[in-house]
C-alpha cells in the first residue's frame, strides 16, 4: 500500500481546519488537512514531490507526490489579495523538491496586519485519490515533525481503528422517500454528507452501481421516489456512513425522516450499529404551495410558477414598476472553444485546479451572501465542481495528453449524455447545472468571465433569467435593456433594487415556464399588473404602445414640475431624497428633482472588485457623488455586506443563515479595519457639512456608541473639529422596538423597510415562493414604523424611510401620515411622487395612517388606500 507521510512544513501550532476563517478551508471544499498557526516564517516541503503550482502571488504552493497525492500549502487566509507583497518564492513551478527543502519565505508581521488570519492550511486535495489516516493536531509542531499520514482513498480506516476490518462490507436496503428521487440537490447533499468520512460508499439501483461520493454518479442512477436501493460501505466508519446515507434517503427537504423501513443487513462483516431502523416516522414535510390571496404587490394569485388566465401570459411579482414592450433574450452561456491537445500533464492538471479554485471562489461568494435559493443552487454547483468522478475523468483525459478544458468538457458531456438518456424530466433539468458549470470552468481557464453572460443586447431587450446577480446586471448595457423577467428571485432583492434604480421594470418569481420562451419572442412586460404577455396579438401590442405613450406624456408633465420643493397640498414640508449607488444615478436623481440622497449604498460602488477599495479610491467616489448633488445633503451608508449581497473581496465565513448572520454594521464591527478606512474616506467629503454617515442593521444602541467613538478618533486624527452627523437605519424589529433608546444615541433615523419587513414577517426577501406576500404595508410593519417615528420626533430627530416602501405611490401618503418627514426613493419615481405628495393633505394622510394601523393585512391596507383615493396607481417609465 502506497502511503505518504507529510511532515510539518512550518513551525507553529497545528489546529483543525475548522479554525480557518474561510469556508473554503473550514468546510473542506478543497480537501482535508490541518491548519498551522505559524511561529516561523519559512515554508518547507512536507514531502518529496513535484511543484505543480506556484502562483505569481507566491502565497501558496501545490505539490504532487510520486504516488499522486496532491498537497496544497496555503500561507494565511485571503493572502492572494496581497499580490505577492511580503512573499518570496524560493522555488519555481515544475521543480522537484525533497522533503524539508525551503519553498517560500514570508513576512509574518505584514501578514498578521494585512490578512484576516495567518493560519496556514495544509491540505490533501480532494480528488487526488488520498485520504488522511492519521494527523498531528492540537499541539505544537516543529519543522520536519510528523504531521499527517495519507493513504489511498478506501484503502484503510482512520487510524483510530474502530469499525469493521478492511474489506468488510456493511450494506442496507432502503426504499427512497425523497419526493423527486435522487436529483441534483439530494445527490449533492448525500455526497457532501460523506465528506470527512473514511468509508467508501456505493449505491446500487436498477442493476447499476454508483459512488455515493459523486453527485453526478448518483444522479445517473435515475432513482425515483419508491425505488429500492442498496447502500454498501467499507471502511472504519462504514456503519455510521450507511446510517447517514439511509437517513438522507428517507428524509424530505427540511423535514424529519419520511419513514423508516428497508432492510438492514450486513454482508461480509460487522453489522450496522444502532439496531433496527425506526419504522413509521413523521410523514414527509409537505410541499403545499403557499396559500395566496391576491398579491398586494403584483396581483399574482400564487407566488412562484403562475400562469395568468390567458395562456399566453405569465404572472410574476413586481420588483420594479413600469411597462415595456420588446423582445426576449435568455441569459445564455457563451460557447467557449477549447483546444484538444494539452501542454503537459502537470501543467494541465494545475490549470484545471486553478480554474476550479477560481470558480469555487465565485460560487462561494455568491452562495455565502445570496438568498436561500441562490445558496442552494451554488451549494449544488460546488458539489459538482468537486465531484470526484468528474475530476477523475478530466484527469484521465489529461493523462492521455488532452488539455484541461477538453478533459473537463468531455467529463461533463459524458454525464450530460447519461442524464439525458434517463429520459426523466427532473434529471434533464440538471443538465443545465452541469452545462453552466462547464462554461464557468472553461471561462476561468480561458480568462473570460466565468459566470453566464449575455451576447450583445439588441435594442429593447426583455432579459429572461432564472436569477441575476447584481454584478451580472451591472455588466449589461442598460440602455438596451427594456425589462427583466426572472423565474426565481424576490421583489426586494438587491438585483431588483439595482434594476429599479436604472428604471427598468422587473417581474420576479415567474416560475420555470418563463425559461421556455424562445429568444426573440415579442412580449409586453406589464410590471404594474404583474403580467408578461407572450407573443401579443396586434391589438394587445398597439394597446401597450399607446399606454406607453400616455405614460410618457404624463411623466413629461411631472418632470417639468419636479424641481419644486416638495410640500403636501396643505404646505407640510416633506423632503424627497434619492437612493443612490453610483455617480450616474446621482446625476439622474438631481435632474428628476431629488432634494438630497437619503441612502448611498456604498457597497454598490465597488461591486466587481476583487480587493477592498482603499481610502483614496473611496474618497474619490464619494466626492464625485457629493459634487453631483451640488450641495444637497448626502447620507452615506457604511458598507452593508452580507445577507444577499455577494462581495467578492470580502468572503464571509460560512453561515447557515446569512440573513441572520454577519450583515451591515455587524460585518463592519467584525472588520473594523475596513470600517475605519471608510469612515476616514467619508470624513474627507467637501464641503464638510454636506455629508452624514448612516449605519445599517443596528440592533442595539451600543453599536452606535462603538462606531461614534471610532468616528471621533478618526476625525481627530484628520484634524477635523466639526462632528459629522451619525444616523442609523431601523431594519430589525429589535431596533424598532428600542427606537426610543436608539433615537437618544443617533443624530437621525431612517427606516429600511426592505429588511424590516423581511425580519418582521420572517420571510426571506429573496424567497420566490413568498415574494407575493412580502409586502411592507403589512400592519405589523406599519406599527413598527409608527413607533419609530414617534420615538424620533420625541427626541427631535429627523425620521425618514429609505426602504422600497418609500418608492411605492400607495405607501407614501401612509408613511407621511405616520410622521415620516423624509422619503428616499428610486430616482426614476421622484417626479411622480412629488406630484402625488403635492396632491394630498397632511390630514388625509394622518386619517389614512390611523385606519391602516387598525387593519389586519397588507391587502386591506392597499384596498383602503384605493378607497380613499390616495393610491396613484401606475408609475411612469424612466
Ligand atoms: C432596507 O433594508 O430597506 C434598505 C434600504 O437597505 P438594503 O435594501 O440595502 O438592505
Ligand atoms: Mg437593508
Amino acid at each position: 500500500m502506497s502511503k505518504v507521510i507529510l511532515v510539518a512544513p512550518l513551525a507553529g501550532w497545528s489546529t483543525p481546519l475548522d479554525e480557518a476563517p474561510d469556508a473554503v478551508f473550514a468546510d473542506r471544499m478543497l480537501g482535508d488537512g490541518v491548519a498551522i498557526d505559524p511561529t516561523g516564517a519559512t515554508l518547507y516541503a512536507p514531502c518529496d514531490g513535484e511543484l505543480i503550482a506556484v502562483p505569481a502571488s507566491r502565497h501558496a504552493v501545490t505539490l504532487r507526490t510520486d504516488e499522486g497525492a496532491e498537497i496544497l500549502l496555503h500561507v494565511g487566509i485571503d493572502t492572494v489579495g496581497l499580490a505577492g507583497e511580503g512573499f518570496e518564492a524560493l522555488v519555481q513551478q515544475g521543480q522537484r523538491v525533497r522533503s524539508g527543502d525551503p519553498l517560500l519565505r514570508f513576512d509574518l508581521d505584514l501578514l498578521a496586519r494585512r490578512a484576516p488570519s495567518v493560519l496556514t492550511p495544509v491540505l490533501v486535495l480532494e480528488g487526488s485519490g488520498f485520504t488522511i489516516a492519521r494527523r498531528s493536531q492540537d499541539r505544537e509542531v516543529s519543522v520536519g515533525e510528523f504531521l499527517m499520514e495519507l493513504v489511498p482513498v478506501g484503502a484503510v480506516a482512520e487510524a483510530s481503528g474502530k469499525g469493521p476490518e478492511m474489506g468488510a462490507v456493511v450494506s442496507r436496503r432502503v426504499v427512497v422517500a425523497l419526493e423527486h428521487g435522487i436529483h441534483a440537490r439530494p445527490a449533492a447533499v448525500l455526497a457532501g454528507g460523506l465528506k470527512g468520512r473514511a468509508a467508501q460508499v456505493t449505491l446500487v439501483a436498477h442493476g447499476k452501481e454508483a459512488s455515493a461520493h459523486s453527485t453526478t454518479s448518483l444522479m445517473t442512477l435515475g432513482v425515483r421516489k419508491g425505488d429500492e436501493v442498496e447502500i454498501r460501505a467499507t471502511g472504519a466508519d462504514a456503519a455510521a456512513a450507511v446510517e447517514a446515507v439511509e437517513a438522507a434517503l428517507l428524509k424530505e427537504k427540511g423535514g424529519a425522516p419520511a419513514r423508516g423501513g428497508g432492510t438492514a443487513s450486513a454482508a461480509g462483516g460487522a453489522s450496522p450499529a444502532g439496531g433496527a431502523p425506526a419504522v413509521g416516522g413523521a410523514p414527509a414535510a409537505g410541499g403545499a404551495p403557499a396559500a395566496g390571496g391576491a398579491s398586494a404587490t403584483g396581483g399574482a394569485s400564487v407566488a412562484g410558477v403562475a400562469r395568468a388566465a390567458d395562456a399566453s401570459a405569465l404572472r410574476g411579482v413586481i420588483a420594479s414598476r413600469g411597462l415595456a414592450v420588446g423582445n426576449t433574450l435568455q441569459l445564455s452561456r457563451p460557447e467557449i472553444s477549447v483546444k484538444e491537445d494539452g501542454a503537459g500533464v502537470s501543467h494541465e492538471n494545475a490549470e484545471l485546479d486553478r480554474a476550479r479554485a477560481l470558480v469555487r471562489d465565485r460560487l462561494q461568494a455568491a452562495g455565502n451572501s445570496g438568498p436561500a435559493a441562490t445558496r442552494e443552487i451554488m451549494g449544488a454547483h460546488l458539489e459538482l465542481l468537486d465531484d470526484p468522478e468528474l475530476i477523475g475523468s478530466a484527469r484521465a483525459a489529461i493523462a492521455h495528453g488532452k488539455s484541461a478544458g477538453f478533459g473537463w468538457r468531455q467529463a461533463i458531456r459524458a454525464t450530460v449524455d447519461a442524464l439525458r438518456a434517463l429520459q426523466d424530466a427532473r434529471m434533464a433539468e440538471r443538465v443545465d447545472d452541469l452545462l453552466d458549470l462547464e462554461s464557468q470552468v472553461l471561462g476561468a481557464l480561458s480568462g473570460t468571465v466565468g459566470t453566464s453572460t449575455v451576447r450583445e443586447l439588441p435594442d429593447k431587450t426583455i432579459l429572461i433569467a432564472r436569477e441575476l446577480l447584481p454584478s451580472q446586471l451591472v455588466a449589461l448595457d442598460s440602455s438596451r435593456l427594456a425589462g427583466i423577467c426572472m423565474a426565481a428571485g424576490g421583489p426586494t432583492s438587491h438585483v431588483a433594487i439595482l434594476a429599479a434604480a436604472m428604471g427598468i421594470p422587473v417581474l420576479v418569481a415567474m416560475g420555470e415556464a418563463l425559461l421556455a420562451i424562445a429568444d426573440g419572442t415579442a412580449v409586453v412586460l406589464d410590471a404594474e399588473k404583474g403580467v408578461l404577455q407572450v407573443d401579443p396579438d396586434r391589438g394587445q401590442l398597439a394597446g401597450a404602445v399607446g399606454e406607453l405613450d400616455r405614460r410618457r406624456g404624463r411623466h413629461a408633465a411631472e418632470q417639468a414640475a419636479a424641481q419644486r420643493e416638495c410640500r403636501t397640498a396643505d404646505g407640510t414640508r416633506i423632503e424627497v431624497f434619492a437612493n443612490l449607488g453610483s455617480v450616474t444615478e446621482a446625476e439622474i436623481a438631481v435632474r428628476n428633482g431629488a432634494e438630497g440622497c437619503g441612502l448611498l449604498r456604498t457597497e454598490f460602488l465597488f461591486l466587481e472588485r476583487q480587493s477592498p477599495p482603499d481610502e483614496d479610491e473611496q474618497a474619490g467616489q464619494y466626492q464625485h457623488i457629493a459634487t453631483a448633488l451640488a450641495g444637497r445633503p448626502l447620507i452615506l451608508r457604511t458598507l452593508d455586506i452580507g445577507g444577499d449581497k455577494p462581495i467578492p473581496y470580502l468572503p464571509l465565513p460560512h453561515e447557515d443563515n446569512p440573513a441572520l448572520g454577519l450583515r451591515g454594521v455587524r460585518t463592519s464591527l467584525w472588520r473594523p479595519d475596513l470600517l475605519r478606512v471608510q469612515l476616514r474616506a467619508a470624513l474627507r467629503i467637501q464641503p464638510e457639512s454636506q455629508a452624514r454617515i448612516m449605519l445599517p442593521m443596528i440592533t442595539d444602541p451600543a453599536e452606535i456608541r462603538t462606531v461614534r467613538n471610532m468616528l471621533d478618533e478618526e476625525r481627530r486624527a484628520l484634524g477635523l473639529s466639526t462632528p459629522i452627523q451619525l444616523g442609523v437605519m431601523i431594519e430589525t424589529p429589535a431596533a424598532a422596538v428600542m427606537s426610543d433608546r436608539i433615537a437618544a444615541e443617533a443624530d437621525f433615523i431612517s427606516i429600511g423597510t426592505n429588511d424590516l419587513t423581511q425580519y418582521t414577517l420572517a420571510m426571506d426577501r429573496g424567497h420566490s415562493e413568498l415574494a407575493a406576500r412580502l409586502d411592507a404595508l403589512h400592519p405589523a410593519v406599519l406599527r413598527l414604523i409608527a413607533r419609530t417615528a414617534a420615538a424620533a420626533v420625541s427626541h427631535g430627530r429627523t425620521i425618514g424611510v429609505c426602504g422600497g416602501l418609500a418608492s411605492d405611490p400607495t405607501a407614501a401618503p401612509i408613511l407621511i401620515g405616520l410622521g415620516v418627514q423624509e422619503l428616499s426613493m428610486v430616482p426614476s419615481v421622484i417626479p411622480q411622487l412629488k406630484a402625488l405628495i403635492g396632491s394630498v393633505s397632511l390630514d388625509t394622510c394622518r386619517e389614512l395612517a390611523r385606519q391602516a394601523l387598525e387593519l389586519e393585512s397588507s391587502e386591506e391596507v392597499r384596498a383602503l388606500a384605493l378607497r380613499m383615493g390616495t393610491s396613484a396607481g401606475e408609475v411612469a417609465p424612466a
